[in-house]
């Protein structure tokens, strides 16, 4: 079985980013409006020899209507296809009540959830996690989409016994 991994997390956060590194892609659209990608995008990766899927959403915020509203649809069937959720947050914006809102739905189901605080870059990674605590995620990771930090570190725990 090929694992299947979903990126999740409020627009602008860095999943296509993190998407693109990890397929060596520039299939997901990545810039700074939220809510580019507007549908599901998967890719296929590989880390040391194994297989896996990856999909990329557009985001969840809490408060869709409209276009978001089908965004936010997307991301809740990505998370149903998943076998490991990637739960990104912004190390720079701090605790969102978005993110609240995200991690109440992914409390509901049983999938395994890693929170990535991305755009650690150059932040001090101890505190970077310690503000997302209140999410009640076991498994949290400081990475930087952009820059690669942390990657390795995630797809080695992401991975392992899958
Ligand atoms: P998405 O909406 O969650 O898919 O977010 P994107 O991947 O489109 O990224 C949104 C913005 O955040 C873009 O300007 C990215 O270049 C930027 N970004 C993504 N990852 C990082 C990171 O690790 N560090 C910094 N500083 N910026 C990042
Ligand atoms: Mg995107």
């Amino acid at each position: 079985m090929v694992p299947v991994i979903a990126l999740v997390g409020r627009p602008n956060v860095g999943k296509s980013t993190l998407f693109n590194r990890l397929t060596r892609s520039r299939d997901a659209i990545v810039g700074d409006i939220p809510g580019l990608t507007r549908d599901r995008q998967y890719g296929t990766a590989k880390w040391q020899g194994r297989d896996y899927i990856l999909i990329d959403t557009g985001g969840i915020s809490g408060d869709e209507e409209g276009i978001d509203a089908k965004m936010a649809e997307q991301s809740l069937l990505a998370i149903e296809e998943a076998d490991i959720v990637f739960f990104l947050v912004d190390a720079r914006d701090g605790l969102c009540p978005a993110d609240e809102h995200i991690a109440a739905h992914l409390r509901k189901r049983d999938k395994r959830t890693l929170l990535l605080v991305n755009k650690t870059d150059n932040l001090d990674v101890e505190v970077a996690r310690a503000e997302f605590s209140p999410l009640a995620v076991a498994e949290t990771l400081g990475v930087s989409a952009a820059h690669g930090r942390g990657i390795q570190q995630l797809m080695e725990s992401a991975l392992a016994g899958v």
